[in-house]
């Protein structure tokens, strides 16, 4: 708009000023041609005079765009400054070269990179500060650039003047001419020695991570295949000791008699070992898969109290059982459904001397089953809740050698309740007791497939 405006003013002044020197020619045509007469001279003098109005108006005109230009002068003066200050302290590398990578200007983000000075960077060739063996690469980015507009971060090595050589990526934008030729190159360079390390480090875990993966799962190969071979001599030692047992008693002097039942007790705990070192290790590689079937809990509540109640109960514990219903189906795996409860209540049943152990079952929401195993024993201190699910972790070695148990049971209940899309958790107080709670679905429908670990 001003710029029109300009160039309106002055085209007018112009013809002011032709307009003037036309009538000063016709009068001192007319004054020396000596035929002028007193009227002309006096139209002549108006003439005169008017030019010299004219001339007037047209000066101070020319004064008033003197004063535009130098206002616009000022501040495109200061617009330079401002951008100047903005490239000369950008904490990027700037770097201005013509289209065949001559510098032309450089900041001192710039300078610093290229640990020369600004004024030493002008007019050499910005390949100077490429290594030999990456110099192919960058005149092929330069001959790209002839023809692109703009090149969004190429990395290439650089190297300073101190000889430092460093990893940048390069951001480059083209300016044309009207001919759409280039006749400058914009280069942003960014130092990314750092990435490209993180970078490398990172591949560096991921291989690791990898040989982890890899190791972990030769690691579970052979605690299974090690558990299974170990299984079928156990189940031979049982099988025959508790025939032993059972058929050949009475023929036994009573130090016999108590060497088979020695042999049949601490075979029947090295199998419950061998068991959860098998299940831990296809739980943690998720290979266990669950059977799903419809059965009754409170049936196998009740079932599973009565086999405790026979077997383990030689201190004396009261257990109760409070069902809200007398049957509750639900679709599950039994047998690991049967393992979760077997687990709480003979921890349960483990830690607490005298009082009660107690399971209570409900339905919740209609869709959820809730089971909470209590008992009044020794109790887990508010620091060991958080680890007490966590594998081989047993809060006081003392204690649990004197009962036994490899600290497996409840990191193998977790597992089976999250498989089954449930949740554990504890409420406990030192010497007073604990909660176990476990929430299930009623009914398990949604299957995990049993997958590899994540990488
Ligand atoms: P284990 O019983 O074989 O040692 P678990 O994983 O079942 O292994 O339990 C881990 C530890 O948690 C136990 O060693 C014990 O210290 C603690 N714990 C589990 N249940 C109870 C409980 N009901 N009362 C007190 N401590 C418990």
């Amino acid at each position: 708009m001003d710029e029109q405006r300009t160039k309106d003013d002055r085209t007018q002044i112009a013809r002011h000023l032709k307009q003037i020197e036309q009538r000063e020619a016709d009068l001192y045509k007319a004054v020396s041609e000596d035929s002028i007469g007193q009227t002309d001279l006096l139209s002549y003098l108006a003439a005169l005079s008017n030019a010299l109005e004219e001339l007037r108006v047209t000066e101070s005109a020319l004064y008033q765009q003197n004063e535009q230009l130098s206002s616009i002068r000022e501040t495109l003066e200061n617009e330079y400054r401002h951008y100047q200050d903005l490239f000369e302290f950008a904490p990027d590398a700037y770097v201005v070269t013509d289209a065949y990578g001559e510098i032309q200007e450089a900041n001192q983000a710039a300078s610093e990179l290229l640990s020369l000075d600004p004024k030493y960077l002008v007019g050499r060739l910005l390949v100077s500060f490429v290594p030999e063996d990456h110099q192919r690469v960058f005149r092929s980015l330069l001959s790209q650039l002839q023809t692109l507009d703009r090149i969004q971060e190429r990395e290439l090595k650089l190297l300073a003047k101190n000889q430092k050589s460093f990893d940048a990526a390069l951001t480059v934008s083209v300016v044309k001419d009207c001919q759409d030729k280039a006749i400058a190159l914009r280069w942003l360079v960014r130092d990314i020695t750092a990435r490209k390390q993180m970078e490398q480090q990172l591949q560096q875990m991921q291989l690791q991570n990898l040989e982890l993966v890899e190791c972990d799962r030769l690691k579970s190969q052979f605690i299974a295949t090690m558990s299974h071979e170990l299984r079928t001599p156990m189940n031979a030692i049982l099988g025959f000791s508790n025939l032993l047992l059972r058929q050949f008693h009475s023929r036994f002097e009573p130090q016999q008699l108590r060497m088979v039942e020695r042999i049949f007790q601490n075979g029947q705990q090295l199998l419950t070992l061998i068991e959860d070192i098998l299940d831990f290790s296809k739980l943690r590689s998720r290979q266990l898969e669950l059977q799903l079937e419809s059965f009754d809990l409170c049936e196998l509540v009740t079932t599973l109290l009565e086999e405790l109640r026979t077997q383990k109960n030689q201190k004396n514990i009261e257990i109760q059982v409070h069902l809200a219903q007398s049957s509750l189906m639900v679709a599950n795996d039994r047998k690991r459904v049967r393992q979760i409860l077997a687990n709480l209540l003979s921890n349960a049943l483990k830690f607490t001397d005298q009082g009660r152990v107690t399971i209570e079952v409900e339905l919740w929401r209609d869709d959820r089953v809730a089971i909470a195993v209590r008992d009044t024993g020794i109790g887990i201190a508010d620091s060991d809740l958080s680890r007490i699910f966590q594998e081989f972790w047993q809060v006081n070695q003392t204690i649990t050698r004197c009962h036994g148990g490899t600290g497996l049971g409840l990191a193998i209940t977790k597992s089976l309740a999250d498989l089954m899309n449930g949740q554990i958790s504890v409420v406990s107080q030192l010497d007073q007791g604990s909660t176990f709670l476990v929430e299930l679905p009623r009914h398990l429908t949604d299957l995990h497939t049993p997958t590899k670990k994540p990488d």
